[in-house]
């Protein structure tokens, strides 16, 4: 096994002061070298707690040390995503041409109509959080995404690799009220090798 890998604080692909007037070098400096840097320490500092806990085996409280984790490697990953999709008021900016434009004009009927919804959005996250366009590879078309925190408890950009059901409605008719039983059944039926597949594809 190679070494355990840790979060890294992306450099920025231009300057502090090159957003201004829309962003100052006070704002984008403070935001990037202290705020986003917070996440990347904070995601290092729980793994390697994980890394310790599970070298001595000891007891972790996992509710609260995933929500932290989430937090934070969320407040990394979308800070990252959030910076390279910035970039000096000489270059961006205007509406966008290529396969976006022609998308974003089929599902929203104009860019104008797709700004607005954006727009929308991003006022209206509910506390602190993040407004999105996403992409939904099944009907292939784009959605908006409002992003409460950095997270509610997900890992944005994660594949995952194997996945339980733990809503009551999984479970009630064979275990009633029981969680732990049905989580202790599903053992006896992973399909490891589906599992696996995932994992190798992403590899790959
Ligand atoms: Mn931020």
């Amino acid at each position: 096994m190679e070494e355990k890998k840790f979060y890294v604080l992306p450099q920025l692909t231009f300057n502090y002061g090159d957003l201004t007037p829309y962003i100052s070098e006070e704002q984008l400096r403070i935001h990037h070298s202290i705020h986003h840097k917070a996440y990347v320490n904070g995601a290092n500092i729980i793994l390697q707690k994980l890394d310790e806990a599970r070298k001595k085996d000891a007891e972790l409280d996992m509710k609260s040390t995933l929500k932290a984790l989430s937090w934070n490697i969320g407040g990394h990953l979308l800070h990252s995503l959030f910076w390279r999709n910035l970039t000096p008021p000489s270059i961006g900016g205007g509406k966008p041409g290529g396969t976006l434009g022609d998308v974003l004009e089929r599902e929203f009927g104009s860019f104008e109509r797709f700004k607005k919804e954006f727009t929308q959005a991003a006022v209206s996250v509910e506390g602190s959080g993040w407004a999105a366009l996403s992409f939904c590879r099944q009907t292939g078309r784009p959605i908006i995404m409002q992003i409460e925190k950095h997270n509610t408890n997900v890992y944005p950009m994660f594949r995952i690799l194997m996945i339980l059901d733990v809503f009551e409605h999984a479970y009630y008719i064979d275990y009633k009220n029981k969680r732990g039983k049905f989580v202790e059944a599903f053992w006896n039926i992973v399909n490891w090798e589906e599992v696996n597949k995932r994992l190798e594809k992403i590899l790959k």
